[in-house]
């Protein structure tokens, strides 16, 4: 079963990764816009969740969206770790999020200075100068490479266009290390594929990839919910550990989230 959210902002919920996080759904609220179309996706299948809309809401209804919900969480003391870029699909495709992070960061600053502003994303427009200068502003860009090869990006991502490691690499770079690598690791098969980003080829292709983009921090993390592809299994807690071992004794800060 997905899991579609169906409010710009929603929550607070309990984070594996990032704490009590508010989220702010950029995507259509009434299915899922992204670029992938990954087979352990928790919103499922694209062309299962289009939105019928098909509108972004504006950039001064998410502002007065989350400015509600500060205003009041704050009279009851309630404070996020984080407030999260995060919901139905990739959030850097709205066409104004570059305003929306200066908004979001303001309102940050007014109702819960200490909550960090975080966004999950695929990676996949920061090639854009306004995405890229917006993301430098949040204090976790947590950007998505869930293999250093293109054939299995292929299998798991699905982009709907044009992608290719050593591009997306280039461009990763450019961050200078102030960004936070996110991967998951996943087995299984799908349309008569074997599936295992923890091979040795492919764990040796992702730690070159860490060295070469050297992010502040990576998160490694398995599955957690139901998925779209159907014979998909979890990597244990014990094997991620070892995966971030590998990580950790080439001076990376890794957390795992099992
Ligand atoms: S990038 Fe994120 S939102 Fe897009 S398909 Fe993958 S998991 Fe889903």
């Amino acid at each position: 079963m997905s899991i579609l959210f169906n409010e710009i902002v929603f929550g607070p919920v309990r984070s594996r990764r990032l704490g009590t996080s508010l989220g702010i759904n950029l995507s259509p609220v009434d299915g899922k816009l992204c670029n992938f179309n990954c087979i352990y996706c928790e919103c499922g299948w694209n062309e299962d969740n289009k939105p019928e809309s098909f509108g972004f809401h504006t950039k001064s209804e998410i502002k007065e969206a989350l400015d509600k919900k500060l205003a009041k969480m704050a009279e009851s003391d309630e404070y996020p770790d984080s407030i999260t870029f995060s919901g139905n699909g990739e959030p850097t495709m709205h066409p104004d999020f570059a305003g929306i992070m200066n908004d979001v960061i303001s309102l940050r600053d007014r109702y819960t200075p200490a909550a960090l502003v975080s966004v999950l994303s695929n990676a996949t427009l920061i090639h854009k100068t306004k995405v890229f200068n917006a993301l430098k502003k949040a204090d976790r860009a947590i950007l998505k490479l869930d293999s250093g090869i293109d054939e299995t990006i292929a299998i798991i991502n699905c982009p709907q266009g044009t992608y290719s490691v050593k591009r997306i690499i280039e461009n990763l770079k450019s961050f200078d290390g102030n960004m936070i690598l996110q991967t998951m690791f996943l087995r299984g098969e799908y349309n008569n594929q074997l599936i295992d980003n923890t091979t040795d080829r492919e764990i040796a292709a992702w730690l070159n990839a860490v060295t070469e983009i050297n992010p502040k921090e990576i998160m490694i993390y398995g599955i957690d919910r139901a998925t779209p592809a159907k014979n998909l299994q979890k990597i244990s807690r014990n094997e991620l550990e070892q995966i971030a071992i590998k990580a950790t004794l080439l001076g990376y800060n890794v957390k795992v989230s099992g």
